[in-house]
């Protein structure tokens, strides 16, 4: 019987939910220590970095993003795109010869004396397993943070960046002042659209790459760009954009609306974890973050035998993104020497190409 049959068979010794880069490479690694686990995906591996404008580099170099001991070489030696790195990640799968269920989602975790039973949502219907361990590689942008104004659900308005071409020679109104925001904004608007952005701040953060935030500040000054700083939208319609003058975050009453006619609204508001595995499972969520209660040494959550490997160690809000693929990769380090009592082969880039892996400095708080 194959782990795919809907009846319920013995328990494996892992299940991995997510084939982000991290669960990818946990899976390497726990093939090389023949370990018999299940991946779950619950949609195509590499999900998260499927979904922004694939040309779009990463701002981590090459060889932090590099998983299991495999190079990543190109033929321009910079930072490759979210396109090359799926391609990376497909050729992983490949290489290693990993069994990934894709398109199917954990709906269910139930933790009994010895095991863990699991509810999964397949193409070709509900499926039930059954493992000793359970690891969180799921990531921590399920969904976007909603604004929760009037006509956010509007079909002109989106949380996801996918490509400029979708806004040439129209009006785009992007909100928010981060990298994402920054980036889209200028991007968008080199494709030949009408760009403003609003922002709640008075100025972008200086925590945005340090290429882009001069471009964009050089447009605003030249008017190319239009800014609205220290503006929230308050409600959205399918003309234009009612944005509120604030100060420090709070409105200012007797200031009047700005009405920005727009065609287009895109909210680079940051996205968010769904924790309710976490919530199912008996995991301790801690601050308003949510974050895993997890020992540092082992990544073991306050619930024996489940895990969490990646970004979603960092709980349902990375406010300053502090978990990273590159430093993400001692996660599985700390696992498979958990679950096998010796470390995996080989995480991170080539071994002459290693860096300092930040165990000791990193932080869950
Ligand atoms: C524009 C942009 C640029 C970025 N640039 C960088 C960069 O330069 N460097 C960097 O390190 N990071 C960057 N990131 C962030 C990067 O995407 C994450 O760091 C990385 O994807 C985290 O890997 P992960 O394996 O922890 O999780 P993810 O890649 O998020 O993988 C989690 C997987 O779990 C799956 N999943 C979720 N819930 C379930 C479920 N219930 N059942 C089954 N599967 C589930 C998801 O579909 C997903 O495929 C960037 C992100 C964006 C949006």
């Amino acid at each position: 019987m194959t782990h795919n049959e809907s009846s319920t068979p013995s328990p494996v010794d892992v299940l991995i939910i997510g084939a982000g880069p991290i669960g990818i490479e946990l899976a390497v690694a726990l093939k090389q220590a023949d370990v018999n686990y299940i991946h779950v995906e619950a949609k195509q591996i590499g999900h998260t970095i499927s979904w922004w404008p694939r040309n779009t580099n990463f701002f981590s170099t090459s060889e932090r993003i590099a998983i299991s001991g495999v190079p990543i070489q190109n033929n321009h030696q910079g930072r490759i795109t979210g396109e090359d790195y799926l391609a990376y990640l497909r050729g992983i799968v490949e290489q290693f010869d990993l069994h990934v269920n894709s398109y199917e989602t954990v709906t269910s975790i139930e933790r009994h004396a010895s095991h863990f039973s699991i509810q999964t949502e397949s193409l070709t219907g509900p499926k039930t397993y059954t493992a000793h361990n359970v690891v969180m590689a799921k990531g921590d942008m399920d969904m976007p943070n909603l604004l929760n104004i009037p006509g956010e659900d509007l079909p002109h308005v989106t949380h996801y960046f996918g490509d400029p071409h979708t806004y040439f020679r129209k009006r785009l109104l992007v909100v928010g002042g981060r990298n994402s925001a920054v980036e889209a904004t200028l991007r968008c608007w080199r494709a030949g659209a009408e760009v403003a952005i609003s922002y709640r701040r008075k100025m972008f953060s200086d925590r945005v790459k340090e290429h882009i935030r001069p471009d964009l500040l050089a447009q605003i000054e030249n008017g190319t760009i239009t800014y609205y700083p220290e503006t929230i939208p308050v409600e959205i319609t399918p003309h234009h954009v009612v944005l509120q003058p604030v100060c420090e975050g709070q409105p200012i009453d007797e200031a009047d609306p700005i009405i920005h006619p727009t065609d287009f609204v895109l909210l680079t508001t940051g996205y968010r974890a769904d924790m309710r595995l976490y919530e199912m499972a008996g995991v301790n969520l801690e601050s308003d973050r949510r974050i895993p209660q997890f020992e540092l040494e082992t990544m073991e959550t306050n619930v024996p035998g489940l895990y969490v490997a990646g970004t979603t160690a960092a709980g349902m809000l990375q406010d300053r993104y502090r978990l990273f693929i590159e430093n993400s990769h001692e996660h599985v380090v700390k696992i498979v020497k958990a679950i096998t009592g010796r470390p995996p082969k080989r995480v991170g880039t080539i071994p002459a190409r290693s860096y300092e892996l930040a165990l000791e400095k990193f932080d869950a708080n």
